[in-house]
């Protein structure tokens, strides 16, 4: 028995604060997203299909980004960013990821694990060095957490620095690197050696040009096509003690804080694919004649447009929420759980349906809705699988009676 009891409709109510929320969009915010959707016509929708097929982002989408300031915008201006609240940065990775998730999501990966990184727990030095750089200057940051024997389960990563007389020497070697060949910069987790595998984490910011950092393969994946996500290897780096991110055992807060960041954003993507998707639909289902009349007026593809609306209507209410617990500096890492959990779900749900109301035609390789349907499967897989977001779901609630939970 329980030590606790709980009503099952209170379950929640830690995460539902009905005071003062306010989910509408600012003015300024309304502006911005208008420049988001012209700067997406312009420079990514354009180029979304030969992303997919030749692998490459353009540098020119890049260059375009970073005159605008939508690179690692949610920094502070004086960094050299753009200052974006959440709620401006999820809109974006939205406008973006309607056109191309292979962008949106390397572009979530630069800002809120890299960069992100840096600013949370970087020292005032190092910020001043490396967030100019990866905001104004547009060179691009990845994260490397995830290694071979550790995946899920990232606290057993076997990377190791070494303190030496001036900093420390880094040996690991590290998958799915989102971003790595395009990189200048790596914040990268490693164990101290010496601490065994049950030492804590510790962050470093590690640069391209240091001597012992390679780049081995590049990975073929199903879908994000145009993200260019290697395996990379730190051989006897020699990183200087400036380098250090956060306090020496600080690393599992700097990834968990950087998770919550990251999952808002890949939700808002989520958003994004699912809306271009229904729009593919609805305008396939309105042209397409069977039996004597269009697939709109069948009540099947009417169920199908009408579970789509339902869903992304329902995911877009609840990113806004975790976007407003973040903006007015509340605990979002309940919410941002939901959210990329649903995200995940939801994309794949509508893109599954849009893909069966285009019938043969959106199996075609070429088709729009084939790309989506790829892409959009990679979410429930970054950022935390459908697995681990459920864990962290249940975990809170049974906190909730006094249960601990492990996953
Ligand atoms: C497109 C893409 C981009 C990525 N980018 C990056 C990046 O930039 N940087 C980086 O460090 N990593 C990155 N990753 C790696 C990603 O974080 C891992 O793939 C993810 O954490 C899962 O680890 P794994 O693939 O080793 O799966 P595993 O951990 O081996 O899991 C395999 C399966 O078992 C399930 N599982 C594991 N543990 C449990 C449990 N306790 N209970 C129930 N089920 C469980 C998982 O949910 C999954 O379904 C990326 C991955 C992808 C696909």
């Amino acid at each position: 028995m329980c030590a606790k009891t709980i009503k099952t409709d209170n379950l929640l109510a830690p995460l539902y604060n009905p005071s003062n929320m306010d989910f509408s969009l600012s003015p300024d915010q309304q502006q911005k997203r208008e420049e988001f959707k012209t700067f997406v016509q312009q420079y990514v929708a354009p180029v979304a299909a030969q992303i997919d097929r030749t692998r490459r982002v353009p540098l020119t989408v890049v260059r375009h980004a970073t005159k605008r300031g939508y690179l690692a915008p949610t920094v502070p201006i004086e960094y050299g960013g753009s200052g974006y609240d959440m709620l401006t940065f999820s809109l974006l990775a939205e406008e973006i990821a309607k056109h191309s998730l292979s962008l949106a999501i390397p572009f979530a990966i630069h800002t809120c694990l890299a960069t992100g990184s840096i600013l949370d727990s970087g020292s005032e030095a190092q910020k001043r060095q490396f967030l100019p750089r990866l905001t104004a200057r547009g060179e691009i940051a990845a994260f490397a957490l995830t290694e071979a024997g550790a995946g899920s389960d990232a606290g057993a990563l076997a990377t190791q620095a070494a303190p030496v007389a001036d900093g420390f020497v880094i040996n690991g070697t590290k998958t799915w690197v989102c971003n790595a060949g395009l990189a200048s910069v790596f914040v990268v987790f490693a164990k101290l050696q010496g601490d065994g595998k049950h030492g804590r984490i510790n962050a470093f910011i590690v640069e391209r040009k240091m001597a012992g950092v390679s780049l081995i393969e590049r990975e073929e994946t199903l879908g994000l096509r145009g993200a260019d996500i290697r395996t990379v290897q730190f051989e006897n780096v020699h990183v200087p003690a400036s380098h250090q991110l956060g306090e020496i055992g600080s690393g599992w807060g700097i990834v968990m804080r950087a998770f919550n960041r990251v999952r808002i954003v890949l939700a808002s993507a989520a958003l994004g694919a699912s809306e271009r998707a229904l729009d593919l639909g609805i305008r396939y289902a309105a042209q397409r004649n069977a039996f004597g009349t269009t697939l709109a007026h069948k009540q099947r593809i009417q169920n199908f447009v009408a579970e789509c609306v339902a869903e992304i209507e329902s995911l877009r209410q609840t990113i806004r929420y975790a976007a407003w617990l973040a903006n007015t500096g509340q605990d979002f890492g309940v919410p941002a759980n939901i959210v990329k959990y649903l995200g995940g779900r939801v994309a794949g749900d509508v893109a599954d349906k849009v893909l069966q109301i285009h019938g043969g035609a959106g199996y075609r390789e070429g088709e729009e809705i084939a790309r989506i349907y790829r892409d959009v499967r990679a979410l429930r897989l970054l950022g935390g699988t459908d697995e681990i977001q459920q864990f962290a779901i249940a975990r809170d609630a049974f906190r909730q009676i006094g249960v601990k939970i492990d996953p």
